[in-house]
């Protein structure tokens, strides 16, 4: 039998997830991909899809593109004039994220940046601080700190960072230990908790979804 939480998961999930048919469909494709354990998942997308339609979010970055699941909700999103700037290194995982964008008619609203993040992070800063809605990190952990302190320039005071995968399947818990990856993640979970540049919530959905709003 289930668990308690299982069920309780199960029940939020028929209650509460409409997953729109294109992101279906892109889900399904990839179930069967290595690395899909990296995709962002239903719950995430729907909840930040809810976030950016609440504050009007009309232009955004995300790090970490993959297969293009939660570029595709973001831009699903976006008013129909909206940017949404992906970074990532794959050609690989970002040409099924293409095909996907142009088959839901929102390949317009989005601008793919291939190649290191930090590099695009800092060519956008020079071309003007302060101008975006929102950030979604969801890449390499080790670099979340960089794109994080970036987001802070980037973004207009109100807007939304949102940090993926930040309790690392529990990896976090404790004060030692682990690999970069884990390190990396506590290390920033750690400067988050006291922060006085944002409000945060960090929420169980997924693997750990941080919400961090820059004052
Ligand atoms: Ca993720």
């Amino acid at each position: 039998m289930p668990s308690s939480a299982d069920r309780i998961e199960d029940y939020i999930r028929v209650h509460s997830l409409r997953e729109a048919p294109a992101l279906k469909a892109l889900r399904l494709e990839n179930e069967t991909k290595p690395r899909f354990n990296m995709q962002f998942t239903p719950e995430s997308a729907q909840l930040l899809q809810m976030m950016l339609r609440l504050m009007g979010a009309k232009r955004g970055i995300e790090v970490g593109t993959f297969t293009g699941y939660s570029g595709l909700a973001i831009a699903l999103a976006l008013p129909h004039d909206g940017k949404l700037i992906c970074c990532d290194v794959s050609e690989e995982y970002t040409a099924a994220a293409r095909r996907h964008w142009e088959k839901a008619g929102v390949a317009a609203k989005i601008d793919l940046r291939l190649g290191p993040a930090l590099a695009t992070l800092d060519t956008l800063i020079k071309a003007g601080a302060g101008k975006y809605d929102f950030m979604l990190i969801d890449a390499d952990k080790t670099g979340y700190d960089g794109y994080y302190e970036r987001a802070l320039v980037l973004l207009r005071a109100g807007g939304l960072i949102a940090i993926d995968n930040v309790l690392w399947g529990g990896a976090v818990i404790g004060a030692s230990g682990g690999g970069a990856d884990t390190r990396a993640l506590r290390a920033l979970n750690n400067k988050l908790a006291e922060d006085e540049r944002v409000d945060i919530s960090m929420l169980p959905l997924g693997d750990g979804l941080t919400l961090a709003r820059k004052r």
